[in-house]
């Protein structure tokens, strides 16, 4: 039999070539602890998940009392408080306009979820609409539709005769004193209008990660391009799919993306932060108005789609915990925080198109190699780890995204190995 540590196949891993595993014993604040011993500063959130630091005993406490209580229903004919309450936590931090909350367990799902509603949205009504905008380096997750709107790529090629058509537009990706700019807004709204004279009365949806692009590298769009953007959708009748899953709870500064621009989405999918980073759980979140075309006396008209683990109450527990301490928004500080320990490293000739929005910061690796294939990501990561700080770079792009309990000590290391490890590459 293989050791458990052989057996497990990983995930975004190509197990020839990879090293092994790092084990994690526990994690306390902003600290994971290795097996070895040594500690490492989770600079990334752990993939963008955690707010408040590992271990957090507030909700570590409500995870425990609620599994006291009720561990698990099936949320088909039934309810319970902890997925009541956490509505009516979150809708005071949420646009009004989105009235309905659709329950499941991941980012993909809750993508998913947001495509399927806005296809059936228009099927229930009769109309026949059934194509999908999404932009060129988007990531949407990994599920056969959430990869269809999603970038292609050498990742999802053996996929690529099982996913569907979608029409792509070019994403701005602008950074800190870009001089071409309003040239890519221009050249992606361009691309977009045309689309919708082409074909407006075809398109179903709009999906977007709004204002920052995460895996595509922390690719940057300003407020008045989603505006501008929402504006032509809107004329030909097309829904608006905001997927905030990354940006969601506060990672740009503020409590949703979407609250930086003037953009009413008929969609919002959340994951990642929504517990604090602790438990698996998504939400899609709607309008009144996509509600109202699924009521019908056919069965048919319904919104069959469901998981197992719909709106699990520890979950539940987990993000009502961690909205508790988001009430403080401690994110509100994080991209004051951050300017100020990268002050240094944004000069640094290896350092180009340095670039962020709230918690989040990011920048290219002066090299010449290019994309997600390209080595030297790797070898600052490994650099850097040596050092004590967890990071894990996108192809040559290199990015923190640490949890909003990192203290002022913790993040000038974090700055302050970035910059050493520099010097080694
Ligand atoms: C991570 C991510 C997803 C997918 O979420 P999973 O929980 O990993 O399935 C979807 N959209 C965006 C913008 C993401 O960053």
């Amino acid at each position: 039999m293989l050791p458990p540590d052989k057996a497990i196949w990983r995930p975004f891993t190509q197990h020839q070539t990879a090293a092994c595993s790092l084990k994690v014993k526990s994690g306390r604040g902003t600290l994971l602890t290795l097996e070895d011993g040594r500690e490492l500063i989770d600079a990334i959130s752990s993939w963008w998940v955690n707010l408040h630091g590992h271990g957090h005993p507030k909700i570590a406490e409500a995870i425990y009392q609620q599994a006291l209580k009720l561990e698990h229903v099936i949320f088909a004919g039934f309810s319970h408080d902890p997925a009541e309450e956490l509505v009516k936590k979150l809708q005071p931090f949420l646009p009004s306009h989105l009235t309905r909350f659709f329950y499941s367990d991941n980012g993909s799902t809750a993508v998913e979820v947001a495509l399927k509603m806005a296809y059936q949205t228009f099927w229930n009504r009769g109309e026949k609409r059934s194509t999908f905008v999404a932009f060129e380096g988007g990531y949407h997750g990994d599920t056969l539709g959430a990869v269809s709107v999603g970038a292609r790529s050498l990742f999802n090629a053996p996929f690529e005769h099982l996913l569907f058509d979608v029409e792509r537009v070019p994403y701005p990706a602008t950074f800190f004193g870009d001089p071409s700019v309003e040239e890519k807004d221009e050249k992606a709204l361009k691309a977009f209008k045309k689309i919708f004279l082409d074909k407006g009365s075809e398109i179903a949806a709009v999906i977007i990660e709004p204002l920052i692009q995460g895996v595509a590298g922390m690719r940057q769009a300003r407020p008045q391009f989603l505006e501008q953007m929402e504006k032509i959708a809107r004329q030909s009748g097309a829904l608006l799919i905001f997927d905030e899953v990354m940006t969601g709870f506060g990672r740009t500064g503020t409590f949703l993306a979407t609250d930086q621009s003037g953009c009413k989405p008929d969609f919002i999918c959340l994951s990642k932060g929504i517990t604090g980073g602790f438990l698996p759980l998504a939400l899609t979140i709607t309008t009144e108005d996509v509600f109202e075309s699924f009521l019908s006396n056919e069965i048919g008209k319904a919104f069959h789609h469901g998981h197992s683990y719909t709106a699990n109450p520890l979950g539940c527990a987990a993000a009502i915990a961690s909205l508790e301490l988001l009430k403080e928004k401690p994110y509100e500080k994080m991209e004051e925080r951050i300017n100020k320990e990268a002050e240094a490293l944004v000069r640094h000739p290896l350092v180009k198109r340095a670039r962020g929005l709230g918690g989040i910061f990011a920048f290219d690796l002066a090299t010449e190699e290019k994309g997600y294939g390209s080595q030297v990501g790797n070898t600052y990561r490994e650099l850097v780890e040596k050092e004590g700080v967890l990071i894990r770079p996108l192809g040559e792009t290199v990015y923190v995204m640490p949890p909003y309990s990192i203290s002022n000590k913790e993040l000038q290391k974090v700055f302050h190995t970035l910059q050493g490890a520099l010097a080694s590459l």
